[in-house]
């Protein structure tokens, strides 16, 4: 089976040699799915990973940009199309300096898996740019954002492909994207996900992906027969994934002691409470201010300069922040501190070694593509809310989500369960293939 799945592999490489994040997404997923695949005579030999990994269509384009001196900026715009056989493509814009077509392919392929997994009929994407929101004005965004979606808008549609928010785009840069898409169109459609409120946005849809990882872990830990109520959390980021975890970390009686950005992470023995983590979201959303601010307030608690938050002893780890963020070492010193669940927030925050190292002690391990899909999928019900010209209350959409979330782990345990562990892992990447693989053969070869 190995050297299937080495060859498999290496073909991919030689295509795709300088695409490492890309390499490292489609690598965890074949070393599950390929075994699957050989033992099942529908799906052996019609190529159909080999299919998964291609994209159906990558756009790149120039985005030019007037900055507040007068000067023209540059910089790279991307949408990345990777497959539609279970509906429309759906997923993210991320803004980040470090964006290239590696990691939007990546991300991309992750999303085609999670949002099977949600139940909804999305197929995946991703886009974004190499544009750095921070420390550039309001004005400033909002030129970039117009001129993002002047190239963007020819190839996306409320029936074909809606971007929504991933790192560096939140709600105001959702909002100048669509103020120009519906200036460029003359159309008021659901276009985007992660609309205001007042302009077709879902309740719970900022929520949706912090809450949507703790429901995941209470899941989880609920399955072995315990509870996250009274268990000590590290979470990484401040960003929207980070906030609502820590939330709703809160609201279920665990106590958050960590939280990070890009500059270090604070830790809080006494516990972040929710009067903290107004603070906390009032720096990061409405001052766009720095982590280390929070000591300044509250000065019993430290900010540890340039590091990850893994050496703080902990019961359970929300990665939150962006890819490979918890290497082996991490993992080591998570486990010999004896944490007991890892649940991913962001994408594919931790790296192959770690989570080998996770399944082999047998903790509790969620892959984003099973414990972030909360984002995705109220980002679904938004889509649902606008076809029907209708909104539904912020209890009916949580209770939506929860249920979405029981499902995706009962989806989980159908093909991960082994005599005493779940691998998580395996589970969500058979079950959310077997979706898109069926629907690919049902369409042909196209
Ligand atoms: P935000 O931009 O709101 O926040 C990102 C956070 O991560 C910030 O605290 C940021 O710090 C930190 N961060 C970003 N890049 C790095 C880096 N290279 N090194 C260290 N810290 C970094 O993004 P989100 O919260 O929306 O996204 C976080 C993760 O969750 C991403 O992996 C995203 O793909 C994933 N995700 C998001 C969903 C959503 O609905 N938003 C849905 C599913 C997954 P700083 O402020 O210093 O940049």
């Amino acid at each position: 089976m190995n050297k299937i799945i080495n060859q498999f592999l290496a073909e991919i490489d030689n295509r795709n040699s300088h695409e490492p994040e890309f390499m490292q997404a489609v690598k965890e997923v074949s070393e599950d799915l390929i075994p699957y695949i050989v033992s099942q005579d529908i799906y052996h030999g019609k190529n159909i990973l080999m299919r998964m990994v291609e994209p159906e269509r990558v756009v790149m384009f120039r985005v030019n940009w007037i900055d507040d001196n007068g000067e023209i900026r540059v910089n790279r715009g991307y949408r990345v199309e990777m497959n539609s056989a279970i509906g429309p493509y759906k997923g993210g814009l991320r803004f980040h300096p470090s964006v290239n077509l590696s990691i939007l392919k990546f991300l991309a392929f992750e999303q085609v898996f999670k949002n099977s997994l949600t139940t909804l009929p999305m197929g995946g994407g991703k886009g974004g740019a190499d544009f750095d929101p921070k420390n550039k004005s309001d004005g400033e965004v909002m030129r970039f954002c117009q001129s993002f979606m002047t190239e963007l808008f020819r190839h996306i549609g409320p029936n074909t492909d809606i971007p929504a928010g991933d790192i560096g785009v939140g709600g105001r840069e959702i909002g100048y994207l669509f103020g120009q898409y519906k200036r460029l169109k003359n159309e008021f459609t659901g276009v985007l996900t992660g609309k205001g409120v007042s302009w077709g946005g879902s309740l719970i849809r900022p929520e949706a992906t912090g809450y949507g990882t703790v429901y995941f872990a209470e899941d989880m830990l609920n399955h072995i027969g315990d509870s996250i109520k009274g268990k000590t959390v590290t979470i990484s980021g401040s960003g929207n994934v980070a906030q609502y975890a820590a939330e709703k970390c809160l609201h279920l009686g665990a106590k958050v002691i960590t939280m990070s950005d890009s500059s270090g992470y604070i830790y809080d023995k006494e516990g972040i409470n929710e009067e903290k983590l107004n603070h906390i979201m009032d720096i990061k959303n409405n001052k766009r201010g720095r982590i280390s601010e929070y000591v300044k307030k509250y000065p019993k608690a430290e900010f540890i300069k340039d590091k990850k938050p893994w050496a703080v002893k902990c019961d359970v780890a929300l990665p939150s922040a962006t890819q490979n963020e918890v290497n082996g070492t991490d993992a080591k010193t998570l486990l010999n501190n004896g944490c007991i669940c890892v649940a991913e927030g962001a994408n594919m925050p931790c790296d192959h070694n770690a989570i080998k190292q996770f399944k082999d002690n047998k903790i509790l391990f969620a892959p984003g593509k099973a414990s972030n899909a909360g984002g995705v999928a109220v980002s679904g019900l938004e889509m649902a809310q606008n076809s029907l010209r209708y909104s539904w209350t912020r209890e009916e959409v949580d209770e939506k989500l929860k249920e979405i979330m029981i499902k995706i782990h009962k989806k989980c345990l159908k093909y991960g369960k082994e005599k005493d562990y779940v691998d998580y892992g395996k589970g969500a990447n058979i079950s959310s293939f077997i979706k898109v693989a069926d629907a690919m053969l049902a369409q042909g070869v196209v």
